[in-house]
C-alpha cells in the first residue's frame, strides 16, 4: 500500500480529515485538484463547536487573530438575532472569518504534522477491493494509480468518490437561487452590517476584511435563474436599490457567485474502504452559516474511529458508528436548512412578513432563543449510547471545558488535554485501585488525568471517572455511588477502547 489513508479533495473538510488521522500517526495522503486554496471564501462563520474542537487541538487562538468574534448567530435571518452569548462554552460567540483564512490555518497544521499534500491532482476513478482502494489520479506529468488501506471522499457536492461507491444522493434540486458578492460599498456606514427583508426581497450586507463588503441577496425577480449562470454586478445593483433604496455606490466586484437550494444526503457515509464527509455527504442551502461547521464537526468524529482501525484496537462497531452517529444530525441540518428557505427565500407576501415578525418575536423569550442557538451553534448535538448498560446521564454528551486541578496542583482548561487526539480518562476520586483497573501499557491510546474539579459543577460532582472521546464526547462515566467502580471503568475501557 503506498498510504494507509488517501484522502480525496483538500477542502476544509479533507484537510481536516488528514490532519487528525495525521496527529494519531496515520500515513495519510490528500489529493487535491487545485493548485492553491481558492481566494474566495464562501463560508465566513466558525461556530462554537467548530470552535470548541479547534480548542482541542491548540488552533483556536491561531484563528482568533484572523477573525472577529461576534455574540450572535442567526435563523433565517429573522431581525432577533441568536444569542450565543449564554451558551455554556468558552467559545460562545461566532467568529465571523473567510473560509480561505479557515482553510490556510488547517493546511499548515496538516503540514506540520506530516500530511503529504498533493495539489495539482485531479482525482479520475475509485475501485475498492477486499484488502483496499486503488484511486487513478491525474497531474500535468500523466496518470497514475495510488493504493490505500482506506480511502475517503471530501471532494464536495459533485464527489467522484460518491459516485463511484454507487451511494445514492437523495434529496431535492434546485428550485431557487441567491446572489453573493464580494463588493466595495462606498457609502455603507454600519459597522456591524445589516439584514432586511420586505416584500421586494431579502438583503445581508457584512463587512469583510481589506474594505470589502459581501452582500447576500435573495430577489424574487432573479430567484429563478440557474446557478450555473454568472452574475453581473448590475443584478445586484439593481435589486439594491429595489429592495434597500441604495446601492451604496456599489463597485470593484472581487467575487460574484449564484448558490442554491439543492438539499441532498447521501444515503450512506459509508461503502466498505470508502467514506464520505463534508459537501460530498450533504447539500443544503447555506442558511444559518453551517456547512463548513458541520463538516467539520463529522471529520474529527471520524478521524479517530478510522485511526483506531487502522491501529488495531478499534471494537468491531465501531467505523460504523460514524454513518450512525453523524447521519441524524445532518438529517436534522438539512430540515432546519429547508425551513429556513421557506421562511427567506419561498414568499415575500404580508403574510410571510407578518410570520417572520411573529418568529422573531417569539426568539426573544430567552429559551426559545436559546434552543434555536444551542441547535445552529451545534452544542445540542449528542450520541446515543450503543450499550445501555450501567448508563449515567453524561454518557454521550458534548464535554464541556471545565477548569480542573491537577495532581500536580496546575490548574487547566480540559481542552488543553486533547492535543494529541488521545482517549482522556479523567479520574476525579483518587481511588488508587484504578491502577489494577486494566494493563495499562496495552492502552497507549489512552491518556490518564488524575485531577479534580477547579470550581463546583453539578453535573459532574457524583462523577469518579470519565471516559472521554478523542472528539470531545463522553464515552463512558461512572458514578461515585457505583457499587464496583473499578470493574465499571474496566468495561467502559473495553467497550470503548478495546479488549486487546
Ligand atoms: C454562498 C455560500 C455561503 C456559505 N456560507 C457558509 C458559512 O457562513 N458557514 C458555513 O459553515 N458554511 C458555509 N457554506 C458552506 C461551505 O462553504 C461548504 O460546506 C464547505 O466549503 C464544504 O467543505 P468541503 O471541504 O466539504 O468541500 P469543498 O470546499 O467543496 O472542497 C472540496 C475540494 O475537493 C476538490 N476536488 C473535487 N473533485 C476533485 C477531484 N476529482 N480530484 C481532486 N480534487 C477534487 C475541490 O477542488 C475542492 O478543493 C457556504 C456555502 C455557500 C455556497
Amino acid at each position: 500500500m503506498d498510504f494507509e489513508v488517501i484522502v480525496v479533495g483538500g477542502g476544509p473538510v479533507g484537510m481536516m480529515l488528514a490532519s487528525e488521522l495525521a496527529l494519531m500517526k496515520v500515513k495519510v495522503c490528500v489529493l487535491e485538484r487545485l493548485k492553491e486554496t481558492t481566494p474566495y471564501s464562501r463560508a465566513l462563520t466558525l461556530h462554537p463547536r467548530s470552535l470548541e474542537i479547534f480548542d482541542f487541538r491548540g488552533l483556536k487562538a491561531k484563528l482568533m487573530r484572523k477573525g472577529k468574534p461576534i455574540p450572535t448567530g442567526h435563523f433565517a435571518a429573522l431581525d432577533t438575532p441568536l444569542d450565543f452569548s449564554v451558551l455554556d462554552s468558552t467559545s460562545n460567540f461566532t467568529l465571523f472569518i473567510p473560509q480561505n483564512e479557515t482553510e490556510k490555518v488547517i493546511e499548515e497544521w496538516a503540514k506540520s504534522l506530516g500530511v503529504e499534500i498533493w495539489r495539482g491532482v485531479e482525482v479520475l476513478s475509485v475501485h475498492q477491493y477486499s484488502q483496499g482502494v486503488e484511486i487513478t489520479a491525474a497531474d500535468l506529468k500523466g496518470e497514475f494509480t495510488l493504493t490505500a488501506a482506506y480511502g475517503i471522499g471530501t471532494d464536495g457536492a459533485g464527489s467522484i468518490v460518491r459516485k463511484q461507491a454507487g451511494i445514492p444522493f437523495v434529496g431535492t434540486s434546485e428550485t431557487l437561487t441567491g446572489m453573493l458578492g464580494d463588493v466595495v460599498l462606498p457609502d455603507f456606514s454600519e459597522p456591524n452590517g445589516l439584514s432586511f427583508f420586505s416584500k421586494q426581497g431579502l438583503v445581508m450586507v457584512a463587512p469583510l476584511p481589506n474594505g470589502l463588503h459581501r452582500v447576500v441577496m435573495i430577489d424574487p425577480e432573479r430567484m429563478s435563474i440557474s446557478k450555473q449562470e454568472p452574475v453581473t454586478l448590475e443584478e445586484l445593483r439593481s435589486g439594491m436599490i429595489r429592495i434597500l433604496g441604495s446601492d451604496f455606490g456599489i463597485t470593484q466586484p472581487y467575487w460574484l457567485s449564484r448558490y442554491g437550494n439543492a438539499t441532498r444526503q447521501a444515503e450512506r457515509y459509508r461503502e466498505g474502504r470508502i467514506f464520505l464527509a463534508g459537501d460530498a455527504a450533504h447539500i443544503h442551502f447555506p442558511a444559518g452559516g453551517q456547512g463548513l461547521n458541520v463538516g467539520l464537526q463529522e471529520v474529527v468524529n471520524l478521524g479517530w474511529k478510522l485511526a483506531a482501525e487502522l491501529k488495531g484496537w478499534a471494537p468491531d462497531w465501531l467505523l460504523d458508528s460514524y454513518h450512525a452517529e453523524r447521519f441524524p444530525v445532518n438529517t436534522a441540518l438539512l430540515r432546519n436548512t429547508e425551513v429556513q428557505t421557506l421562511l427567506m427565500g419561498s414568499d415575500f407576501s404580508p403574510k410571510m412578513i407578518e410570520l417572520r415578525s411573529m418568529l422573531s418575536s417569539m426568539l426573544q423569550i430567552p429559551e426559545a432563543n436559546y434552543q434555536m442557538a444551542k441547535q445552529i451553534s451545534a452544542l445540542n448535538v449528542r450520541y446515543e449510547q450503543e450499550t445501555k448498560e450501567l448508563p449515567h446521564p453524561l454518557n454521550g454528551n458534548r464535554f464541556r471545558d471545565l477548569k480542573l486541578l491537577l495532581a500536580d496542583g496546575t490548574v487547566r482548561n480540559a481542552y488543553e488535554l486533547f492535543r494529541s487526539g488521545s482517549f482522556i480518562l479523567l479520574h476525579l476520586a483518587s481511588d488508587d485501585r484504578l491502577h489494577d483497573a486494566v494493563e495499562w501499557c496495552k492502552y497507549k491510546h489512552i491518556r490518564v488525568v488524575l485531577a479534580s474539579l477547579a470550581n463546583v459543577d453539578s453535573d459532574w460532582e457524583d462523577v469518579h471517572t470519565a471516559l472521554i472521546r478523542p472528539d470531545g464526547y463522553i464515552a463512558w462515566a461512572v458514578s461515585r455511588s457505583e457499587p464496583k467502580r473499578i470493574d465499571a471503568v474496566r468495561q467502559g475501557i473495553i467497550h470503548w477502547c478495546g479488549g486487546i
